[in-house]
């Protein structure tokens, strides 16, 4: 059995400034931070933060008055950053600039009386910012089947824009079936799905024509995950999505001579090595790396920490 590694695969430059402001917070302040949510989906980067000092709640409530607050990379609604204003918090905002680019562009349509239509799936953490970041109406849609069942104000003022973390293929059927159904709607200029997504779908897929068994590393609630998952299920490929490498099941491997390894947008190489590892122990020899996109994204920090130096790693 051999292994393939997808290229590009794991950290995004979204999650790379989000972990790099909570380790700067730290180094500045000194823990506690507080950070809401999950910085970015991925247990193994939040019980390493945590160990440092990062302090994770799930609302503003639990966070002591003036203390250090960071949101999440994932963006959060109007209503959060206001509260925190009335509580008195000291925010950095780890918003990915990606997504912040999202929330304008539906910002700007709605200041220009337009109902949105977001692209995007229900309870996800970034879906929950972006609806409480546009001020009118706004409606969320998920699959060709809600923009068939969708009911507007009129149609003709009407815009769309999408979560940054869908398949690429997905959203391109609901935005034709928004656009056979509203034909004067409009969308964003450049595409919402964001760079490290559909580099990472592409990966997969050239993957997934070499190897029997895909294995992508991420969580469960990682949306960009999740996708690099389906993208191996539909081109026929068995695919598991693996919180690490304890998680796999040796029996997916069998029969199988060449083993797909690729992650997500949030998970850290030290796991990739650890699956490596891993599969080397259950048989595997050699270990490929297709060729791919090397990505030299880099996104600024927020000014509370730009300065702040990191000692050498
Ligand atoms: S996946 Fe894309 S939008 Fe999300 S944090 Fe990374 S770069 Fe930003």
């Amino acid at each position: 059995m051999k292994i393939l590694l997808a290229q590009p695969r794991g950290f995004c430059a979204g999650v790379e400034r989000a972990i790099d402001i909570v380790v700067r917070a730290l180094i500045k302040y000194g823990p506690p931070v507080y950070v809401r949510h999950e910085i970015v989906h991925n247990k193994r980067v939040v019980e390493e933060l945590r160990a440092q000092g990062a302090v994770f709640v799930d609302e503003l409530d639990e966070v002591p008055a003036g203390a250090i607050t960071i949101f999440s990379a994932h963006g959060v609604a109007k209503l959060v950053e206001r509260d925190a204003g009335d509580r008195g918090l000291e925010v950095i905002d780890a918003t990915c600039p990606l997504v912040a680019k999202v929330h304008m562009e539906g910002q700007r349509y709605a200041r220009n009386k337009h109902e949105i239509v977001l692209i995007g799936h229900q309870g996800h953490a970034e879906v929950i910012g972006t609806l409480g970041q546009i001020d009118g109406p706004t409606h969320l849609v998920g699959s060709v089947a809600d923009v068939e069942r969708l009911e507007v104000g009129d149609p003709d003022r009407l815009a769309y824009v999408t979560q940054t973390t869908l398949s690429v293929d997905d959203t391109r059927d609901i935005i034709a079936a928004l656009n056979r159904r509203f034909p004067s709607i409009k969308g964003p200029d450049v595409r919402d799905i964001c760079y490290a997504t559909q580099n990472r779908q592409e990966a997969v897929r050239h993957l997934a024509r070499r190897c029997d068994v895909l294995l992508v590393i991420g969580a469960q609630n990682s949306s960009n995950s999740n996708r690099l998952r389906e993208i191996g299920a539909e081109m026929n490929v068995p695919s598991y999505l693996i919180d690490d490498a304890t998680c796999l099941d040796p029996a997916w491997l069998e029969g199988t001579r060449m083993v797909g390894v690729t992650a997500g947008a949030s998970a850290p190489e030290a796991l990739v090595n650890e699956l490596i590892d891993r599969l080397r122990e259950l048989g595997a020899e050699g270990v490929e790396m297709l060729d791919g996109l090397v990505e030299n994204v880099q996104f600024k920090l927020p000014s509370q920490v730009r300065n702040v130096q990191r000692p050498a790693a």
